[in-house]
This record gives C-alpha cells, sequence and structure tokens, in this order.
C-alpha cells in the first residue's frame, strides 16, 4: 500500500523497488489523509503519520515519502514545505523564484540537497524508517524536462547535469528517495525470508 498521491513519487518508488513490490494506492477518500498528515515538524514525522495511517485502514504494510529541497542560502528552505513553497503555481513559477531569491547569494549558498524519509507501517504497530540524501548545486538557470518538481534547477556535479537532463536510472542510482528506499528494501527481504 503506497501512502502518496504523488504520480511522480510513486513512479519513482516502483522504478527503485522493481517488480517484485507491487504497490497498490487507496481510493481518493483515504488519499485526503495524506493532507492531514503532512502537518508534523519533520519528514520523519510527516512520513510516519503517513503510512501508519495508511496501514490502519488497509490492515496492509503501508509505505509513505517525505522528502524536501533544503537551500544553505535560504537557512534549509523549503524543506518540509517544499510542496507548497509559493502557493499554487507550477514548478516552473516555482523555480523561478527560487533562482530570484538566490540570485543575491555567492555561489557557495547555492549549494542544496533532497532530502527524504521513507517509512515502513505494519498493521500490528511496527514501524521502520530510512532516511537518504543527495548533495547538490540549485543551478543558475532551469534546464531539462525529465524527474519533477525541482529537478531542473537541482544540479548534480557528479554528472555535471541538473536532475531534469539525466535518465531515470541515472537519478534512481543516486537520489535520496534510492538511498531511503534501497535501506528500506532490506527490511522487506528480510522479512519475507522470516515467514
Ligand atoms: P511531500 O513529501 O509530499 O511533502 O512533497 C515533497 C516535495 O519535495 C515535492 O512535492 C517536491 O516539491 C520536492 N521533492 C521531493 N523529492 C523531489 C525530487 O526527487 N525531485 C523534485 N522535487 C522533489
Amino acid at each position: 500500500m503506497i501512502a502518496s498521491k504523488n504520480l511522480d513519487k510513486i513512479r519513482e518508488i516502483q522504478e527503485i523497488l522493481g517488480e517484485g513490490v507491487n504497490l497498490i494506492s487507496l481510493s481518493s477518500l483515504s488519499l485526503d489523509l495524506i493532507d492531514a498528515a503532512e502537518n508534523g515538524t519533520s519528514y520523519r514525522e510527516n512520513a510516519i503519520k503517513k503510512a501508519t495511517a495508511f496501514s490502519s485502514i488497509s490492515k496492509k504494510p503501508a509505505l509513505s515519502d517525505d522528502s524536501g529541497l533544503e537551500i544553505e542560502a535560504l537557512n534549509g528552505s523549503p524543506g518540509i514545505l517544499s510542496a507548497r513553497f509559493g502557493g499554487d503555481v507550477d514548478y516552473s513559477r516555482k523555480n523561478q523564484m527560487i533562482l530570484d531569491l538566490l540570485s543575491k547569494f555567492p555561489a557557495e549558498k547555492r549549494e542544496a540537497r533532497y532530502v527524504c524519509v521513507v517509512c515502513l507501517a505494519y498493521p500490528d504497530g511496527r514501524i521502520q524508517t530510512a532516511e537518504g540524501i543527495v548533495e547538490g548545486v540549485i543551478a543558475l538557470e532551469p534546464k531539462g524536462c525529465g524527474g519533477f518538481g525541482y529537478d531542473p534547477i537541482f544540479y548534480y556535479p557528479q554528472l555535471k547535469k541538473t536532475f531534469a537532463e539525466i535518465s531515470p536510472e541515472e537519478k534512481n542510482a543516486v537520489s535520496h528517495r534510492a538511498v531511503a528506499l534501497r535501506k528500506i528494501q532490506r527490511f522487506l527481504i528480510r522479512d519475507q525470508g522470516s515467514r
């Protein structure tokens, strides 16, 4: 059971976990729970709230992802408020707002990271959480049309490209989401093995 309504995240999570894990979403009614759960003060708190709510409704293991972009010059903002940053506007506008905010800062202040906390919650109340971080730099202009969200302005120095310019395979090899999910995947495999 996947406790998310973000189709881009769900697609990436499915790609990272592979076909051995079958992700199921709940009805749109239950998806309202996600909005209610996203009022915590940390990625971990939000991730736990989403996964435990879905697991207790569905009586199945539920997986959630809470993530965000943290920018040095903005003291770690937008962080857990990344989805809400700039209000109800599209990401080309949100990205431009960030570029405008950063225009007066020196290069080293453009350092940024994506952070992701995933939570696996079981109907009996057990939970596992894992965190993934990927370091990058906010680009001078948006580039590329892959990925989603802030990817066109998230420049990944190792590949000398933004996350929107690389392939899904390249992003899924290094992303915050992939790092966190690989840690959780170990628990999925261990649980299967112990049955
Ligand atoms: P939430 O976890 O639903 O609160 O939303 C996470 C938000 O962080 C997304 O809506 C994006 O704004 C941003 N974000 C997280 N991961 C990524 C990513 O891999 N690419 C681009 N934006 C991301």
